[in-house]
């Protein structure tokens, strides 16, 4: 069997090893298009606030890891798939014939549509390529202009501040982590940010970026006063990494639709990680969500329906853990809560914690926290459990912080 993986993050790193174990035979082959040994993008704030050397990064530390379980890692960029003669092109004129293909090639940062996007000194923070630029523009003192405060944005500036960069953040929603975080929570980020010297302006869009000269630049918004800075980081959302399978037949929307063996429309190829559309845990219908954990289960699971396996998904649970600034928040799940659904809240504005907990009938499907570290496993496993809180409901409902409580009692009623 002849295993083809596109994309050496995460996703097919984990694939390639979970197929090495499951068919000692079959040759894997991953083709990934940057120059770096596998890494981790999650460690690229790591890098930049000098926790880790570059290496660090790298998924896998031995450099004969691959090489010893007999996965090829081969770097080149897949330009185009034939699936009716089962082949992958790479640019240059090579390509590598299959028999099950995964695609795992993640997405890439969009950049604003506005004049000056395109200047030196205005980055995405997405690759080691982007960290190494990052790195030498953002000394201490320096000026830097993040552009959006969403989960991305917002990881990439507790490493700026910690840099010691003067910072001003520019987001278009009314509050911080719109996406992920409901105004109570993004707010208090906001203020605490605000607490430890960062400028937030929310509900503020960029018109323009302009040349200064001497490697200055001046950010122009729609609204309120234009900024100078050394730097202009852009994380305003991403694309899937899609545009080599056109003409395929591969569904996709948001991302490539997979089914719940993580299977593409077309037979015999599979897509994982960032760039899936998969299965929500919560709502059963379908999404990207692009985060590690996701992408490390959706490998697992294609590597073993590739192998042959029968290994249904039961899909992923959105749920992001942020670090900003030493506050450490949550959202879980359908955290913006369900029509007809109850909510359960506390909030302690001066503390900086917030528990926000969404209910539908008796089961919790959601939830919104801030300065609670202790219960993020209750959290996670009441909501994947689905099972009825009975009694635990109005409880929680008088007091979310009940939660580890509530977790431990249905964990023993159900066992
Ligand atoms: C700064 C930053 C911080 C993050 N922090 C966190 C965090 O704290 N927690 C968390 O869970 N997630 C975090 N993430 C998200 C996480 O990194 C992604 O969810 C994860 O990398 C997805 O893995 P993947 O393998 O699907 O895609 P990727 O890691 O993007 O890997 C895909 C690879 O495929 C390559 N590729 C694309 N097209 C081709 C082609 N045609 N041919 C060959 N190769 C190709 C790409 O260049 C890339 O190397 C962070 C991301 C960033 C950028």
């Amino acid at each position: 069997m002849r295993y083809v993986i596109i994309g050496a993050g995460p996703a097919g790193v984990t694939a390639a090893e979970a197929l090495r174990r499951v068919d000692p035979q079959g040759s894997v082959t991953v083709v990934g298009d940057e120059p770096e040994p596998p890494y981790s993008r999650m460690a690229i704030p790591y890098l930049l606030n000098g926790r880790i050397e570059e290496q660090g990064t790298y998924l896998r530390k031995a450099p004969d890891h691959f090489d010893k379980q007999n996965i090829e890692i081969r770097h080149g960029r897949v330009t185009r798939i034939v699936p009716s003669t089962r082949t992958a092109e790479l640019e240059g004129g090579d390509f590598l014939d299959y028999d099950r293909l995964l695609i795992a090639t993640g997405s890439q940062p969009l950049m604003p549509s506005i004049p000056g996007a395109d200047l030196p000194g205005v980055h995405p923070c997405w690759t080691l390529a982007d960290a190494r630029q990052i790195a030498s523009r953002a000394a201490a003192g320096r000026r830097v202009v993040l552009i959006g405060a969403g989960f991305i944005g917002s990881i990439i500036l507790e490493a700026l501040a910690v840099r010691g960069a003067a910072l001003t953040v520019l987001e278009m929603g009314d509050r911080m982590v719109p996406r992920m975080m409901n105004e109570q929570a993004g707010n208090l980020i906001r203020r605490w940010c605000e607490a430890r010297g960062v400028e937030v302006r929310v509900s503020t869009q960029v018109a323009e970026i302009q040349d200064l000269g001497n490697d200055m630049l001046r950010v122009v918004v729609t609204d309120g006063e234009p900024i100078e800075a050394d730097l202009v980081i852009s994380a305003v959302g991403v694309r899937p990494n899609v545009d080599f399978l056109a003409g395929t037949g591969v569904e996709i929307r948001t991302g490539i639709v997979v089914d719940s063996r993580l299977q593409t429309s077309v037979h015999d190829i599979y897509a994982a990680g960032d760039v899936a559309e998969g299965r929500d845990f919560s709502t059963g219908g379908y999404a990207v969500h692009a985060v590690q954990p996701t992408a490390a289960d959706h490998a697992r699971i294609a590597a073993l329906n590739m192998a042959g396996l029968s290994a249904p998904y039961q899909g992923s649970l959105l749920m992001n853990v942020l670090d900003t600034l030493g506050l450490v928040s949550a959202s879980f799940g359908q955290w913006m809560g369900v029509e007809g659904g109850e909510t359960a809240e506390l909030l302690e504005p001066d503390a900086y914690r917030y528990l926000c907990l969404q209910f539908d009938g008796d089961v919790l499907v959601g939830a919104n926290s801030l300065g609670h570290t202790d219960h993020i496993g209750a959290v996670r496993g009441l909501i994947q459990g689905r099972k009825s809180l009975g009694a635990w409901k109005d409880k929680l409902l008088k007091n979310p912080t009940r939660i580890m409580e509530a977790y431990v009692a249905r964990a023993k009623l159900y066992a």
